[in-house]
């Protein structure tokens, strides 16, 4: 079988890769475990200093490695040139912090010395989605090599491109060979990757349903995984908000990476009070946008990155409005062999409908009307997914309380839009996922939380 990947602005066939064959995929799974053998007694300087020089390799190339993602899944140069420095900051973070989060506790006990230490488990299998080839893969990778971790990563198979890229600037920054392998297989090797014994765990960013799949299988061998899944992020904007920020930050999420962002606003819940002034304000920006080629750098929205996922997304909108929406914006499939898809606003979108209860991974816009407060949270939260939320309004106290205690999700901002950080833990919960990257928290997910007690 072959790996083909294709440029989603025109439908032109890229490049053919062959997939690895499964004696050749164990083959690097038994490399990589040959090198965290080394990997796992390595230094802190050693591994800071790798960091450091990777984030040096990703500036570097950064040009080059915007234009292969604008390729082969269609995010703006720009935006792609952003995605690199992010991933340049993670490795700085990692490089500043680990020892921090990694050093030995010492608790007190009657033993004469009792502490956790936290120690690497092995090879860490990544099965990682294509909106952001770089970025997903490096909020798992880096954490993991500053922990005496190792890793194999199954991309997916429309970004085989960045893959290999991401192995060479592993091997550019100095770290040792094999640390880290990219492994060119479909989705349909992933079941036996997980069984074998020298993967210690898995970690998938992707769809609810490739989660289930992953979880379902590491389960039966008892292997631990972090999910982070799809979300339908609801944005709600209180009376008393300011308007004109609240649109503009509703506008940046929903269309971030061409509306294909797991952390995306996708729900917009509006106080009724102020319904008509938001769409007003909101339509005025989103049609400002400008849509184009994304080697284009005035580009702000490229093509879907697959005409597979956008008709599957005009499905959506289409069912939507069968059922009672209003599209005042966009919402239909231009000519061409290209996977573009237009900023597109439903208005008067109701339970029952899609763009209510599913997530619309595109630029689309659901906005739904709140009587009041409370009904807006009740709103938000009537929703199977949990992975970020935001709330806008100019009483600070009431954002701050809504943020922290009412709304149900893994992150929840005030007069902001959601974004990660590598500072900051990032994950969800309800069918967005479960386990946390980045921060501290992130680094203790793959690691031996061991207990020592001397007498
Ligand atoms: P998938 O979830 O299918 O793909 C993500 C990764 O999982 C890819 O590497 C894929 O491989 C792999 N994968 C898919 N199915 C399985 C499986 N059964 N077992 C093991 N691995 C699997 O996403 P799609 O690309 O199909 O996008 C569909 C939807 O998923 C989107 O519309 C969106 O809702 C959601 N999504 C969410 C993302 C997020 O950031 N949370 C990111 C991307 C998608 P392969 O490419 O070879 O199929």
């Amino acid at each position: 079988m072959s790996i083909i990947s294709i440029n989603p602005t025109n439908g032109s066939q890229i490049k053919t890769y062959t997939d690895l064959g499964f004696e050749e995929t164990v083959q690097k799974i038994e490399r990589a475990n040959t090198a965290w053998e080394s990997w796992k007694k390595s230094t802190r300087e050693t591994r800071n200093a790798l960091l450091i020089s990777m984030a040096g390799v990703l500036r570097k190339r950064s040009q080059e490695l915007a234009v292969l993602m604008a390729t082969e899944m269609g995010k703006p140069v720009t935006q792609g040139l952003d995605e690199v420095e992010k991933c340049a900051r993670c490795c700085e973070y990692y490089a500043e912090n680990a020892e921090k989060h990694l050093s030995d506790r010492i608790i007190e006990t009657e033993a004469s010395k009792s502490y956790v230490t936290f120690q690497p488990i092995g090879v860490v299998l990544a099965v990682m989605p294509w909106n952001f080839p770089f970025w997903q893969v490096f909020r798992f990778l880096v954490p993991a090599l500053a922990a005496g971790n190792c890793g194999v990563l199954k991309h997916a198979s429309n970004v085989p491109g960045c893959a290999l890229a991401i192995e060479e600037i592993v091997r550019q920054a100095g770290f040792p060979d094999d640390v880290f392998l990219t492994l060119l297989v479909g989705s349909d090797k992933v079941s036996k990757i997980i069984e074998h014994p020298l993967i210690k765990a898995v970690t998938l960013t992707g769809s609810t349903n490739a989660g289930i799949q992953v979880a379902t299988k590491a389960g039966s061998v008892l292997k631990k995984t972090v999910l982070e899944l799809g979300g339908s992020d609801a944005y709600v904007v209180l009376a008393d908000a300011d308007l004109e920020l609240a649109a503009e930050s509703c506008v940046n999420s929903r269309l971030i990476n061409g509306g294909q962002s797991c952390i995306a606003g996708k729900r917009f819940i509006i106080e009724k009070t102020v319904i008509e002034e938001f769409i007003k304000l909101f339509f005025q920006k989103m049609k400002a946008k400008r849509v184009g080629d994304p080697l284009d750098a005035a580009t702000e929205v490229g093509p879907q990155a697959r005409a597979d996922l956008r008709d599957e997304l005009h499905g959506q909108v289409e069912k939507s409005i069968e059922k009672g929406a209003v599209c005042i914006l966009g919402g239909e499939v231009p000519p061409g062999n290209n996977a573009f898809y237009p900023p597109t606003m439903l208005i008067n979108v109701k339970p029952g409908m899609p763009a209510y209860y599913e997530e619309l991974f595109g630029p689309v816009a659901s906005i739904i009307e709140a009587e009041d407060e409370a009904d807006a949270i009740r709103i938000a939260n009537d929703s199977i997914f949990g992975l970020g939320s935001a709330v806008f309004t100019q009483d600070i106290a009431k954002g701050e309380h809504i943020a922290a205690t009412e709304l149900q999700a893994g992150s929840s901002y005030v007069n902001h839009r959601v974004a990660s950080d590598p500072r900051l833990p990032f994950g969800g919960i309800k069918t967005s996922g479960y386990g946390r990257e980045l921060s501290d928290f992130g680094i203790h997910e793959f690691v031996n939380v061991k207990t020592v007690y001397i007498k």
